[in-house]
């Protein structure tokens, strides 16, 4: 089993699916995780410049810490992501024809901001395009239809799941992933006292209670043709 997670920020696939994407892991799986935007505006002191940089790092030890087996970065500028721009569709192609996912999870087309909602019709697109071997320059040509997953909202707003991941024994791992992003969780801890972790702990819970598990992370099958075959493909 392959698996390619694409998220937003360098934090949103912590958030989301780091659970799950552990899971995998253990069973297994070769995972790799993207990230689309570099995060630049993501800090009240912090330069864009230097601060893509430290959420570079940062994304990757807790790639790392999750057991992926590469981190990608689009580098593209928070607020500017752009399902259509065809530089970033040829960039995401690449993604897929290295990772080769049999699965690919990522945002749901109904999240909450530009960036978010941007990069889940990136992936679909970059899915796509990697099909195509006219436009394959730098590596073989993949395939077009790769069944994915929508990851579940921030807070689960607007976000109604079909399938659960039981990550019960995954979420201390999760959360210390997650804190790995220091630039945002201890900045919001210590200077706005919000508690990420906190709440992305209460989220987990939740979504359990609603399966009858601990804890657990949420999705929804992207349903387009051609719909997902009979093939378990969460762990
Ligand atoms: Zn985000």
């Amino acid at each position: 089993m392959r698996v390619l997670a694409v998220g937003c920020h360098p934090d949103d696939l912590e958030i989301a699916c780091s659970g799950t994407l552990r899971k995998y892991v253990e069973q297994g799986a070769e995972v790799y995780m993207c990230h689309v935007a570099n995060g630049d505006q993501g800090h009240v002191i912090i330069e864009p410049e230097p601060l893509a940089r430290i959420r570079a790092g940062e994304a990757e030890r807790a790639g790392a810490y999750i057991g992926a087996k590469q981190v990608f970065n689009l580098n593209i500028s928070d607020m500017q992501v752009n399902s259509h721009d065809q530089a970033a569709i040829d960039a995401m192609a690449d993604v897929v024809r290295i990772a080769q996912p049999d699965v690919i999870i990522t945002h749901d087309d109904g999240d909450y901001m530009q960036d978010h909602v941007e990069t889940s019709r990136l992936a679909v697109n970059g899915a796509f395009m990697s099909g195509l071997p006219h436009r394959s320059v730098n590596y073989p040509a993949f395939q077009s239809f790769i069944p994915t997953f929508f990851m579940d909202t921030l807070a689960g707003v607007n976000f109604m799941p079909t399938h659960y991941v039981d990550i019960t024994g995954q979420i201390e791992r999760k959360l210390e992933a997650l804190a790995m992003h220091e630039s945002q969780i201890r900045w919001m801890l210590e200077h706005d006292g919000i508690d990420f972790v906190d709440m992305v702990r209460t989220c987990s819970k939740y979504r359990g209670f609603q399966c009858g598990v601990a804890y657990a992370e949420a999705f929804r099958p992207y349903n387009v043709y051609p719909r997902h075959s009979t093939k378990h493909l969460l762990p």
